[in-house]
């Protein structure tokens, strides 16, 4: 299938440096390119490395629009000082954005369904074996073009409760996209997947009782319906990343008039309001893919169907209210977008 996730980027990519004497570079447009690296590379031996994930979309009438870039600087420096790394400033982040989409927007085609994913990164490039921050940093933008998930119908994923390994402690890396984050929930996703579901459903260290997120998604949870429906997310407590999609729901949750509330939400809570109906949808949520309904939960020898099994009302409003800002159909709340003429 074409456009498979990040698997081939646009021409170019945008790269900078940061050295203690010189701090950060001017920015270079080159052709996506490999790297030269020392096999001492900090980066790849102890892990000080953050990255974000953003989306541009192609309007109707044919100008770029990137979502909420401002957010997402906000948060990669948020990441690189959380890891000792120098922060790369707003202005900068957002004139590489400017830099690559000037050069590449025509690699997105004129179809609603696809959009193209920004990549930004920031590692750690001395060669230097030392246990310490490094002393060089290498800033790269790269981009590749994916699907959106623009069908009528959206499927519902069945997801399994991680019992056995924890994403986030507090007081550790799981509020901020650290690379280090990823790689040790593979396990569990891999378990995930094997018993017939699609993610693993991220509980709290300590208790293992709260419900944190989906894979690499925030999660949502509807009480109610109709005009009685309200949602409920899980608090920023430090173990989760707080999306920048978690946060446009809430703000669309509240144009819609549905209430919003960020409480804590046990797996107890989740299993025995599903039974009862008073829970009547989940879904989960990120730049990735947009708004994922919730449909059946797998625990241990357990499992429960949420709602009917598939996107419900609330769960289809709120996807729809989230594609028309990204299509330009609806208006978007003031310092959401980033226009890139087309060049
Ligand atoms: C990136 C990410 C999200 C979603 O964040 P968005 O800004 O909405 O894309 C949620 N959880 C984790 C662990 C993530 O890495």
């Amino acid at each position: 299938m074409p456009h498979e996730f990040g698997e081939s980027f646009t021409r170019h990519m945008v790269t900078a440096e940061w050295s203690v004497e010189e701090g950060w570079s001017t920015l270079r447009l080159g052709p996506f390119a490999d790297l030269s690296l020392s096999p001492a590379t900090v980066g790849l031996h102890y892990g000080q490395s953050v990255f974000e994930g953003l989306k541009a979309y192609r309007r109707g009438d044919g100008a770029v629009e990137v979502f909420r870039p401002v957010d997402h600087s906000a948060r990669f420096a948020r990441s690189a000082e959380r890891l000792a790394i120098p922060p790369l400033p707003d202005e900068v982040f957002l004139e590489a954005l400017d830099l690559l989409l000037a050069a590449d927007q025509e690699d997105l085609p004129d179809d609603p369904a696809l959009s193209l994913y920004l990549r930004p990164l920031l590692f750690a490039s001395e060669a230097n074996l030392a246990l310490r921050p490094a002393r060089t940093y290498t800033f790269l933008l790269i981009a590749f073009v994916t699907r959106g998930f623009f069908s009528d119908t959206v499927d519902a994923v069945t997801v399994r409760i991680g019992r056995e390994y924890s994403r986030a402690v507090s007081g550790g890396t799981g509020d901020v996209k650290f690379g280090g984050n990823y790689a040790p929930a593979y396990l569990a996703q891999e378990q995930a997947v094997r018993e017939g579901s699609r993610q693993v459903v991220w509980l709290d260290a300590a208790e293992r009782r709260w419900v944190e997120e989906l894979g690499a998604m925030n999660l949502f949870f509807v009480f109610g319906t109709g005009s009685e429906a309200r949602l409920v997310t899980p608090p920023c407590s430090g173990t989760l990343l707080p999306g920048i999609t978690r946060d446009s729901v809430m703000v669309l949750a509240d144009r819609l008039g549905v209430p919003v509330t960020e409480e804590g939400i046990t797996v107890d809570q989740w299993r025995q309001g599903s039974r009862d109906g008073s829970l009547t949808e989940a879904f989960a949520c990120g730049t990735a893919a947009v708004v994922t309904p919730v449909g059946l939960v797998l625990d241990g020898e357990e499992s429960w169907q949420v709602g009917a099994g598939k996107a419900g009302p609330v769960t289809l409003a709120l996807r729809d209210a989230l594609l028309d800002i990204h299509t330009g159909r609806a208006p978007a709340p003031d310092g959401w977008l980033r226009t890139v003429a087309r060049g």
